[in-house]
């Protein structure tokens, strides 16, 4: 690939890494990445990957900017109250790197969509704020072969994890999942906004190592902190063999049997 002058200088500090180099950043602005919200994760996740020059970032997103999002969702702003946050988050890259091509998909979601939309991408990053939506998109991810990229937030904590085959998948790590009301979100119990700021940076990270192949994955591990002790604690994660997703005898073949298995744990 051929570099502008621009371009040269605009990513003249990855360039000079010789883990990235110009062929790292030639990978970069090759690659599709597929982000799911726009929200306190997707800000700085998205801010970055479109800084570091990553070519293609989907978007999906059926939420308007809120004023009691901007605590956190730092890619929006208070003149973009009232937007799509789709294209809240494409007018903010717009600014940041015109090498980067958003693909905006303003809906939410479902066993009907998520394998065409994730389909189309390399890589996916999931930054949502509910279970069913985090479980749909560990479903499609791995069923297509794509690595998933996951992070949460809550309160003063957060995870993260990367998900890929031969690798433990979402559903290994919680077999059980809560009931709604055992379930507490963001606008429940709050969220410290700069928390998410370090977490959906630190997703960045991880998909940038992912799309480069360098360094050590996170697959196979969770990677847990707690801001208020300032603790980061990596703990191992195992293949469950009775996921029915990627264990030994797996029952979920296609979404539509995921809706069964949703039904079943998120009751
Ligand atoms: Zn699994």
């Amino acid at each position: 690939m051929d570099f502008s002058d621009d371009q040269i200088r605009r990513y003249a500090r990855h360039i000079i890494l010789p883990e990235v180099g110009g062929a790292g950043q030639a990978r970069l602005l090759g690659a599709k990445v597929l982000v799911i919200g726009a929200g306190g994760l997707g800000s700085p996740l998205i801010l970055y990957l479109a800084a570091a020059g990553v070519g293609c970032i989907g978007i999906v997103d059926d939420d308007s900017v809120d004023l009691t999002n901007l605590q956190r969702q730092v890619i929006h702003d208070t003149g973009s109250i009232g937007l799509h946050k789709v294209d809240s988050a494409a007018a903010t890259v717009a600014r940041i790197n015109p090498d980067v091509r958003i693909v905006a998909h303003r809906l939410r979601l479902d066993a009907g969509n998520a394998a065409g939309i994730i389909g189309q991408y390399d890589l996916v990053a999931d930054g949502s704020d509910n279970f069913p939506t985090r479980l749909l998109v560990n479903d499609a991810a791995r069923l297509a072969g794509k690595t998933l990229v996951s992070g949460a937030v809550l309160r003063f904590d957060g995870q993260l994890a990367t998900f890929k085959a031969p690798g433990p998948c979402y559903r290994c790590l919680y077999p059980n999942l809560p009931a709604d009301e055992d379930m507490p979100s963001c606008a429940q119990s709050g969220v410290l906004g700069a928390m998410a700021g370090v977490m959906g940076s630190l997703q960045a990270v991880e998909v940038c190592k992912e799309l480069l192949g360098i360094g050590e994955s996170l697959s196979g591990s969770l990677l847990i902190v707690d801001t208020l002790s300032t603790t980061f604690r990596k703990v191992r994660l195992k293949p469950d063999p009775a996921c029915p997703l990627c264990g030994s005898h797996p029952s979920i073949h296609d979404l539509s049997a995921h809706a069964r298995h949703t039904e079943r744990t998120c009751g």
